[in-house]
């Protein structure tokens, strides 16, 4: 057991963190200030940044060596602290072409895509010309228990019908968002893991229609939002099934792997960069005489805060590094871990960096109300805390 970053690992994380600083932070106000007043109209300087981040390599670092020639050949391991850089700045991993729901629908394509969906959709998504979004999440149904997913998916010739309607489809209002990824169910009669199929719904089909963007804590999260999206008798050819009927589940059990834990990983940047803004405030500030870095209960919640990082980030390196060596199946239970320990932790870290900020610590003066909504809404976009819990008691208590 080596608790050191290899050389390899730190060089990558000094290119992304020089990348950071010469050209993210400092675009950080204007950029919120452009997505504030400019609704799903991406922010200018992007493509510009993204080309940048390209042509010096910095490129879908997301995906691992596992993808042979599809990947820049980093590990999972080794893309952990990449990804806890670029979650200092949230919309920063969408530069380096790393961004959800991107990286979990681009490894379902590199791993289950026929040769003519990925040259379709795989090719572009690489390259960052276009976004896609995950539609499974159904307003009607509990959609945690994916099993419940009533979306009809129907074979008619040579085409699949679909009907149904999702909600929480992040990124689908995007201007840049082309395709989907709609899980329904092709045999209702089937055993109940055998139900599922996911399908590739171009954005653009006749029948799509996107109801509403929905808010998270009063936030449209433009430009990628949050959709909730009628699907009625919506036509695409059979071809567009990904593997064949009744495989949904099982590819929504893969996609469960790597990309969902990068969300753990961006969050320790953003809990990280939390307590980093804290301790700055804290030696700045005075009130009754004393430096607020000075009292007893700030230092406390320093301290804790520290440990709690610590503790959080190792637990998601040994995800990282057992999903290498093992496979996701293999590493469920520390997936299940960290996905339960890191957003509340981040919750917690970030709520006591926005106490010690006094009433800045809720305005838009720094990236901390961001930080927080985002990790709470990954306590339930990433599946419930309860469910990770619910299944991590299940396997321990099993046999
Ligand atoms: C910001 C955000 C982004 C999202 N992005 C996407 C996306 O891109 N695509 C997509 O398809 N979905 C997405 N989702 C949806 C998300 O995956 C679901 O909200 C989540 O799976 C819960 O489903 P539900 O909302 O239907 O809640 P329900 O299934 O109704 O569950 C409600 C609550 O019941 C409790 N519960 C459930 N099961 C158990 C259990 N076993 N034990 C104890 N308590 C339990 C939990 O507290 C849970 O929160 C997103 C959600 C959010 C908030």
């Amino acid at each position: 057991m080596n608790f050191q970053y290899t050389e390899k690992s730190l060089e990558w994380q000094r290119r992304i963190d020089d990348f950071m600083q010469e050209h993210i932070f400092i675009r950080e106000k204007e950029y919120d200030a452009f997505v504030s007043q400019n609704l799903w109209t991406v922010y200018p300087e992007l493509d510009q940044l993204k080309a940048l981040a390209r042509q010096k390599g910095l490129w879908h670092l997301f995906l691992p060596k596992s993808y042979g020639d599809l990947s820049p050949g980093l590990t999972n391991l080794e893309y952990a602290p990449l990804a806890e850089l670029m979650g200092r700045v949230l919309w920063s991993s969408e530069v380096f072409n790393c961004s959800a729901p991107d990286t979990g629908n681009m490894e379902v394509l590199a791993k289950y895509g026929s040769p003519q969906q990925q040259n379709q959709w795989l090719t572009p998504l690489l390259k960052g010309e276009i976004r896609s979004a995950f539609l499974m999440t159904e307003p009607q149904v509990a959609s945690s228990d994916a099993t419940n997913i009533e979306t009809s998916i129907v074979r008619d010739g040579d085409e699949y019908v679909i009907n149904g309607r999702k909600w929480w489809s992040s990124g689908a209002m995007h201007p840049h968002c082309r395709i989907y990824i709609v899980m329904g169910k092709t045999d209702p009669s089937a055993a109940r893991h055998m139900q599922q199929s996911m399908i590739l719904v171009p954005a653009e089909t006749r029948g799509v229609k996107v109801v509403r963007p929905l808010e998270v804590y009063g936030n449209l999260e433009s430009p990628e939002g949050h959709a909730e999206i009628e699907l009625d008798n919506v036509r695409v050819p059979a071809s567009n099934l990904l593997q064949e009927e009744g495989s949904g589940f099982a590819i929504a059990q893969g996609r469960l792997g790597p990309g969902r834990i990068h969300h753990c990983m961006r969050l320790i940047g953003a809990a990280q960069r939390a307590l980093d803004l804290m301790c700055a405030r804290v030696k700045e500030r005075q009130t009754f005489g004393k430096k607020l870095s000075e009292y007893s209960s700030i230092r406390q919640d320093i301290a804790r805060s520290r440990c709690e990082i610590e503790q959080a980030r190792l637990l998601t390196l040994s995800a990282a590094d057992k999903i290498d060596r093992f496979g996701s199946k293999e590493a469920k239970d520390l997936i299940a871990m960290i996905k339960i320990v890191v957003p509340q932790m981040t919750c917690t870290v970030v709520d006591r960096a926005i106490q010690a900020h006094g009433g800045m610590g809720v305005c838009q003066d720094t990236p901390l109300w961001k930080f927080w909504t985002y990790a709470r809404a990954i306590r339930l976009a990433d599946g419930p805390d309860e469910v990770h819990m619910y299944q991590l008691g299940r396997n321990m208590t099993r046999g």
